[in-house]
C-alpha cells in the first residue's frame, strides 16, 4: 500500500487522551514521506517524515488508519488515491486538467474527490 518515498496524507485515529470525548477518539491527518519503518516496530506500521518540527518522524499504527491519500507522480501525470469510505478512487492531474474514476464525475465533470486537485 505505501512504498519508501511516497508523498501522503493519512488521515487516523487514536484513542482520545481527553475524558470528555464524545467519540473516544481524535482523528489526525499526517502529511509527509514514506520512509523505512524502524526495525525495533513491531507492529504493522507507517513511518512518515514530516514538515512539522514538533514531530518530524510519525510512526502510525496500521490499524489506526482511517484512510488515506496517496500521490506517486509518474512521467508528469499525478495519480492521487482518495479512499471515501469503503470505496477508492483514483484522480487524475494530467498537465492541469483533473479528472476522477467515480461515476459522478462522468456524469458532472465535478466531483468532491477531485476537487482539491484543482489548480
Ligand atoms: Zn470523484
Amino acid at each position: 500500500m505505501y512504498n519508501v518515498g511516497d508523498q501522503v496524507s493519512i488521515k487516523c485515529k487514536f484513542r482520545s487522551n481527553y475524558l470528555f470525548s464524545e467519540t473516544g477518539y481524535d482523528d489526525f491527518v499526517i502529511e509527509g514521506t514514506v520512509i523505512k519503518t524502524p526495525s525495533y516496530i513491531n507492529y504493522d506500521a507507517v513511518t512518515v517524515k514530516t514538515n512539522n518540527p514538533d514531530l518530524p518522524i510519525s510512526i502510525v499504527p496500521t490499524r489506526t488508519i482511517e484512510g488515506f491519500v496517496h500521490s506517486p507522480i509518474v512521467n508528469n501525470i499525478e495519480t492521487h488515491e482518495v479512499i471515501s469510505g469503503a470505496n477508492t478512487y483514483i484522480v487524475t492531474v494530467n498537465s492541469g486538467k483533473v479528472s476522477c474514476s467515480c461515476v459522478g464525475f462522468q456524469f458532472r465533470r465535478y466531483c468532491k474527490h477531485s476537487d482539491p486537485y484543482k489548480t
